[in-house]
């Protein structure tokens, strides 16, 4: 077991976790409450390091990220346990695992990049679960992913302390951030977390500029899919993030502690789209839907389709030097060398 980092001795052999905002004091042989760091006499260690239960290559945009490396394959992987409880989660049987050696991968950062490089995947992505609560394991790897040329990347619902938030993003180069609703009530009630600790994470990585990030918005019927709070929202990012964060509207399908709710319909999704491009926000998009324009990028300015995709597939890139072919508007694209995009690798593999 490896050591985490973020936490310090109480009273007794008790420690307190400052990673995310939970702040979990953790007695001797517990482990907090997102299962992967154990308390053992007094020192806290991550059952995560180096165990993940998930290792697939998928492409980038099912991240998503849209703005980041399109066309790309991303070796993804997760690992057991989460700091928050939502009770949609779509990948609950790894989330609410506790950590289980006949479920747990042995992979060192250096053989998961390794990894990557091996099968042509330019990025790591840290997903599945919340990679937040295994920050110690992500570094690692980023930091041997940069020796090597990779980019890294965080799919997380930003739920980290301010402390720990820049330490851990001085490794990340892009990120995607979900934002679950936007009311204390839904967070609440439904993920057993608050708001305005992901609200701080995105106006933090927002100040730093130094992290790419683009953020989804999973819209469950009945919970949080009124038109009115997704235009509060909306407003919310463009006076504190500006237009340009892209904005990903995903649909829920029922799971876990929601089965009795139905799928999300494009339709709502498609008005949700139009709400926050109304509002202003630049770059909007839905996911999990068959949609006839909400997987492409246009120029905002006046309206040439510039990144032409169907579901989680880029069929043409149209920019000229990061910009608008026709207008010349500067667009915030990474594009990913055309050798990277591998047009004939299978775009989804399970390596586990
Ligand atoms: S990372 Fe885990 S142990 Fe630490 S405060 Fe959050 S939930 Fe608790």
């Amino acid at each position: 077991m490896v050591e985490a980092q973020f936490y310090t001795r109480t009273s007794g052999n008790k420690v307190l976790c400052h990673l995310c905002p939970r702040y979990c004091e953790i007695g001797d042989g517990q482990t907090g409450f997102c299962f992967v760091r154990k308390n053992e006499g007094g020192t806290l260690y991550s059952l995560a390091y180096g165990n993940p239960y998930a290792v697939h290559i998928d492409p980038i945009e099912k991240k998503p990220l849209s703005h980041y490396l399109p066309g790309t394959r991303i070796l993804s992987i997760g690992t057991a346990g989460c700091n928050l409880g939502c009770k949609f989660c779509q990948n609950w049987d790894i989330s609410k695992a506790k950590y289980d050696h006949e479920r747990a991968y042995s992979f060192t950062p250096e053989i998961v990049v390794e990894t990557a490089l091996e099968r042509g995947c330019p990025s790591i992505a840290f997903t599945y679960n919340d990679p937040v609560i295994w920050a110690e394991y992500a570094m690692d790897i980023a930091k041997a992913a940069h020796a090597h040329g990779l980019k890294t990347v965080m799919v997380t619902a930003g739920y980290i302390t301010e402390e720990a938030l820049p330490i851990v993003y001085d490794h990340m180069d892009a990120a995607n951030i979900d934002l679950k609703g936007f009311t204390e009530n839904f967070y609440r009630k439904t993920c057993l977390a608050h708001l305005e600790p992901v609200l701080k994470t995105l106006k933090t990585l927002k100040q730093r500029g130094t992290t790419w990030f683009e953020i989804t918005n999973l819209i469950i019927p009945t919970l949080n899919d009124a038109l009115e709070e997704i235009r509060e929202m909306s407003k919310w990012i463009l006076d504190n993030l500006g237009p340009d964060v892209p904005l990903h509207f995903t649909a829920f399908h029922p799971d876990f502690k929601l089965m009795h709710l139905p799928h999300t319909g494009g339709d709502i999704l498609e008005e949700a789209r139009l709400v926050a491009m109304d509002a202003g926000i630049h770059y909007c998009y839905v996911g999990n839907v068959h949609t006839k324009e909400g997987n492409n990028t246009y120029c905002p300015k006046c309206r040439t389709l510039l990144v032409r995709r169907t579901w989680h597939a880029v069929h043409e890139i149209n920019l000229e030097d990061g910009c608008c072919p026709t207008c010349g508007h500067h667009i915030p694209i990474f594009e990913s060398a055309p050798a990277q995009r591998n047009a004939n690798a299978p775009m989804y593999e399970v390596l586990n």
